[in-house]
């Protein structure tokens, strides 16, 4: 994907400051006036850069009423808006600007700032074009009370930085932080305490991988909280732990272990039939194969990857409500539908990272990435997400 950025900037002119540009400094009788160092012209380049990877702009990044950024060095800025951008997958093609002032020249001290900018933006200085005009004397420019830079450049995105956002996810599961996080969410908002894991995931543990416990389980969490599905796994599978053992429990009981999960009465009837199944024609095992797995009645691509993946160990993708959501927000695959999202992640998602991604997103999905007004604003993931569509955070 190619996009392009463009920014523009203005300062006021006056004595006693420095007059930077590209983080080169001109001797001059005037330098420009701002918050920072008011380089102009690496303010531009950081617009330019933030706006073609739809990731913000300079002033919500470091916004001028901070305090943090009294007197920043702009060049630190522009990398520090380039870590983002280049975490999205990015990288400079090219850039192009124009420098309008009176006073300096800048003809001089030009590969000096196309050298200091290329660095900054880790590019070869010669995609780097800087030009100087004047204002023929017109305007503020022309009277020479202000500089204004402008810069276009163009973008490349190779992708998104598969192991940078893996390391962000993993560290934000271990992490107490997390943990904090989760709790003062959990007061806000009231919610029921779970697991430090997925339901499926806290089951495939504490049944030892077993996969009918994985099946049944899986079953159980179709339109079904998190919380839920754990507390009627374990009932279920306190009574039926193969599928013998549960073609002996009474409908009506069965019914009753699943209550509250919805669609309970149905999900009784489908867990029998499968049980019935799995004893006539796979001596009561759980096929370990995709296409028998999706001939058993209830049984879809989610479910069936969900069971190769935490039951047989198998290189297989889950993709549920939260995977495909966030994957979307975040620019990583636009899709219209989980099973898109899951053909797009086999062709894109190195395969080292299939099994995990359904257990990480999961629970980022529940408690940071969340349905409605995700909480964008102590999200690890900020960097490596385009926030598709997100119209509304905290
Ligand atoms: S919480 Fe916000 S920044 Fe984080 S992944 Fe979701 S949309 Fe992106």
């Amino acid at each position: 994907m190619i996009r392009i950025g463009m920014g523009r900037d203005l300062h006021r002119l006056v004595e006693g400051r420095p007059f930077l540009l590209g983080g080169v400094r001109i001797p001059t009788e005037k330098g420009e006036l701002g918050h920072s160092d008011a380089d102009v012209l690496a303010h531009a380049v950081t617009d330019a850069i933030l706006g073609a990877s739809g990731l913000a702009d300079i002033g919500s990044l470091f916004p001028p009423s901070d305090p943090t950024w009294k007197d920043a060095d702009s060049m630190d800025l522009l990398r520090q808006a380039f870590d983002l951008v280049r975490r999205g997958g990015w990288r400079v093609i090219n850039l192009d600007c124009v420098v309008t002032c009176e006073q300096p020249k800048i003809l001089n001290h030009r590969e000096a700032i196309r050298a200091s900018v290329a660095a900054a933006l880790t590019m070869e200085k010669e995609a780097v074009f800087v030009k100087g005009k004047t204002n023929e004397g017109l305007d503020s420019l022309g009277k020479g009370e202000a500089v204004e830079a402008l810069a276009v450049c163009l973008l490349e995105n190779q992708g998104p930085d598969w192991p940078g956002i893996f390391r962000a996810l993993e560290t934000w599961k271990a992490s107490t932080a997390a943990k904090t996080v989760v709790q003062s969410l959990q007061a806000k908002e009231d919610e029921p305490e779970g697991t430090d894991d997925p339901s499926v995931s806290a089951v495939a543990l504490e049944r030892d991988r077993d996969p009918w416990a994985v099946l049944v389980s899986t079953i159980i969490s179709l339109r079904t909280k998190d919380e839920v599905t754990l507390a009627a796994s374990r009932r279920v599978l306190e009574r039926g732990s193969t599928p013998q053992a549960l073609l002996q429990i009474p409908d009506e009981t069965l019914e009753g272990l699943l209550f509250p999960a919805g669609f309970y009465r149905t999900k009784a009837r489908t867990l029998k039939t499968i049980g019935t199944i799995l004893l006539e024609r796979y001596q009561g095992r759980v096929p370990d194969q995709m296409d028998a797995l999706l001939a058993l009645p209830g049984v879809g691509r989610k479910t069936a990857n969900l069971v190769l993946a935490e039951a047989y160990d198998q290189d297989a993708i889950c993709v549920d409500t939260h995977v495909h959501r966030i994957c979307n927000r975040a620019g990583w695959v636009a899709t219209k539908n989980a099973e898109e999202t899951e053909q797009a992640l086999r062709s894109r998602l190195p395969v080292e990272y299939w099994k995990r991604i359904n257990y990480l997103l999961v629970l980022y999905g529940q408690r940071v990435c969340r349905p409605q007004s995700p909480h964008c604003s102590v999200c690890p993931l900020f960097g490596f997400c385009q926030r598709v569509g997100v119209q509304r955070s905290r």
